[in-house]
């Protein structure tokens, strides 16, 4: 029996199952370092962006420097001259590109000094009005004597701009602080933030500058990450109207990310790919193993089996020897053969030896004329068949013809079988021969008397009806003789009863020599009496039989002490009668004993005709 090989499918299920688990993990993974990236790309653009705002911030604290350090210088020495002022003005214009200009606007709010003149023409009758939008911002630091940065506005020489008031004191004659206008750093936005941001930053962010939450100024180096874009708070001095909206490029972006959740995300697949190939690399081992174990198990099955079946041939084989040698030793005939071909498939020796033949010749015989064989071989085939399905008696008596022409009788009982679809004829032929003759002599026995070796007296009332019969249908004679042995008790009483029987055995082959037609029967009726059946023959056949008994028991010349004859002699009563309808056999026996009768009446010796008797001494 073999077991039931591994089916693949629910361990493929399975692997694929975990390849799909492996992957969903491997993304869920890669998602949540990418997400861990984003949010520290994130954190560095918000750090660096605010970084920007603060050192933003500082350098413009750092840049209008020098301003506070003219101011300082203007408000403890007094008025500059404007000699030193412009060189002290050019000096910082030089250093911080930023500035559109310096000025000082006098304690009347009226434009004294420009530098430079040169692209600033226009503001040079310039005068700071209550109308001015910074007059408010202007007065605050006159007031607090602390510097101011402006909101953005529209300066006078086109543009838009911003300016830083610090005030200016000089001592009056009483020593104390006046009020001597404002010392002017006049920037450009897009110039200020240009310069600022030129020297902060290296193209990292797009900025924009916000102002009360509108841009006023954009620079945008490059593509940007929308998604990141920061709005830092920006104070510009001491103005915190400002703000600084920046968007990360996406260079610094890349630069900021790294290659890791791609890596692992990769890494992780293949490893999960292995993973999985090598558990079906495995499973297929594993898979083939037990296949090959199975199929290990199934031929040693098959071994077994084989040796088993091996084993079970050999015996039957051995038996089947055995039954052969058997078959051989039988006296009888065996054999198998197809009816319809007459091939032999089996017989044993006694089949064809018996006959005379070799196997050879027999099989050649049987199979290109079997008529010559078995005469009516085709019709006893037909027979064979016939019994068989009419469930009759299945054994025959034929002949087979023997190498020497002679027939022998054979009493052959066959069978016809059906295997495997086939018809086989299945027999068993005998030599009857010996049989025959035993039945015939038995048969002889049965009808034979002891003594004499004559017919007994059944045999005579089954030959006498039967004659009858006989002769009635072809309407001739039966005749009948009646013998008695006379005086025989005397011959008895005087020699013995073994002389007696003596006398009656030769009676007996006297009377066979007397008798000249095959069909005559001579039977011993009853003790010492005789009868002869002479068919197809009158009265005159009879009466010669009669006088041959006479004469030759004559010659034998038996002395019979007993007897006034002096030997043994016979008295015969005779009678025919022409069998019919009218007429019976007993009544034949009748008339031939009344005509015994009717001899012994007249002396003995001699021998009477029913109806007609006479002597015939
Ligand atoms: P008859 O001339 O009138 O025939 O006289 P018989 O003596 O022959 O006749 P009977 O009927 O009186 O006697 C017949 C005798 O035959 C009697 C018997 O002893 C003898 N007998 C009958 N059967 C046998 C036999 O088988 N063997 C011998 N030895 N004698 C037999
Ligand atoms: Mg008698
Ligand atoms: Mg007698």
């Amino acid at each position: 029996m073999s077991q039931r090989s591994l089916s693949p499918w629910p361990a493929h299920l399975a692997l694929a199952a975990l390849l799909l688990t492996l992957c969903l993990a491997s993304l869920l993974v890669w998602q949540q370092l990418l997400s861990a990236q984003q949010q520290r790309i994130a954190e560095r653009v918000s750090y660096q962006a605010h970084s920007l705002a603060r050192q933003l911030e500082a350098s413009l604290i750092y840049q209008v420097d020098d301003l506070q350090r003219l101011a300082q210088a203007w408000n403890h020495r007094g008025r500059i001259p404007r000699d030193e002022w412009t060189l002290d003005s050019q000096f910082s214009l030089n250093h911080f590109k930023g500035y559109q200009a310096i000025q000082w606007l006098g304690s009347d709010l009226a434009m004294r000094w420009i530098e430079p003149l040169q692209g600033n023409e226009a503001a040079q009758q310039f005068r700071l009005t209550p109308a001015h939008p910074n007059f408010n911002l202007a007065m605050q630091a006159k007031a607090s004597g602390a510097p101011r940065f402006s909101n953005s506005f529209a300066l006078v020489q086109g543009g838009r701009g911003f300016i830083l008031y610090t005030p200016l004191y000089i001592a009056n004659a009483q020593q104390q602080p006046v009020f001597d206008g404002f010392l002017q750093g006049v920037f450009r936005v897009e110039q200020l933030m240009d310069e600022l941001l030129s020297s902060l930053d290296n193209g990292d962010f797009s900025a924009s500058l916000l102002e009360g939450g509108q841009p006023i100024y954009r620079r945008t180096p490059g593509p940007t990450v929308e998604a990141l874009q920061q709005v830092v708070a920006l104070q510009l001095l001491n103005n915190s109207n400002f703000a600084l909206r920046l968007k990360p490029s996406e260079h610094l972006v890349q630069r900021l990310s790294t290659p890791l959740p791609e890596f692992v995300l990769g890494a992780s697949l293949i490893i999960s790919l292995l993973l999985v190939a090598a558990l079906a690399l495995a499973l297929e081992n594993a898979r083939r193993a037990h296949a090959l174990h199975n199929s290990n198990r199934q031929l040693n099955e098959q071994v077994s089996q084989r040796e088993q079946i091996e084993r079970v041939l050999r015996d039957s084989r051995e038996r089947l020897q055995l039954v052969l040698d058997l078959t051989d030793s039988s006296r009888d005939g065996l054999f198998i053969i197809d009816p319809q071909t007459r091939d032999i498939l089996h017989m044993n020796q006694a089949m064809y030896s018996s006959l005379g033949y070799s196997a050879e010749t027999f099989s050649q015989l049987l199979k290109e004329d079997p008529e010559q064989l078995l005469p009516g071989f085709h019709q006893w085939l037909e027979g064979v068949r016939q019994a068989q399905q009419d469930k009759l008696s299945q054994i025959f008596q034929r002949q087979m013809r023997r190498r020497d022409g002679s027939l022998q009788a054979a009493e052959i009982s066959a069978q016809l079988m059906v295997l495997n679809g086939h018809e086989y004829l299945i027999g068993v032929s005998r030599d009857n021969n010996e049989r025959l003759q035993i039945e015939a002599q038995l048969q002889r026995l049965s009808q034979q008397d002891g003594l004499t070796g004559l017919y007994n007296r059944r045999y005579f009332d089954n030959r006498l009806a039967s004659e009858w019969r006989r002769m009635r249908r072809h309407n001739a004679s039966l005749t009948l003789l009646m013998l008695d042995i006379d005086y025989f008790k005397a011959y008895n009483d005087q020699l013995g009863h073994l002389a007696g029987d003596d006398v009656l055995q030769q009676v007996a082959e006297l009377l066979q020599r007397c008798m000249q037609r095959e069909d005559d029967a001579a039977c011993r009726y009853g003790g010492e009496e005789f009868a002869i059946i002479l068919a197809n023959a009158g009265l005159h056949s009879g009466a010669l039989v009669a006088a041959r008994v006479h004469q030759q028991l004559a010659e034998l010349d038996i002395p019979h002490p007993g007897s006034p004859l002096g030997r043994i002699t016979l008295s015969i009563g005779l009678a025919c009668i022409e069998p019919s309808q009218d007429n019976q056999p007993y009544m034949l026996i009748a008339q031939s004993d009344q005509a015994l009768y009717q001899a012994k009446h007249q002396g003995r010796n001699c021998t009477c005709e029913w109806q007609q008797v006479r002597a015939t001494e």
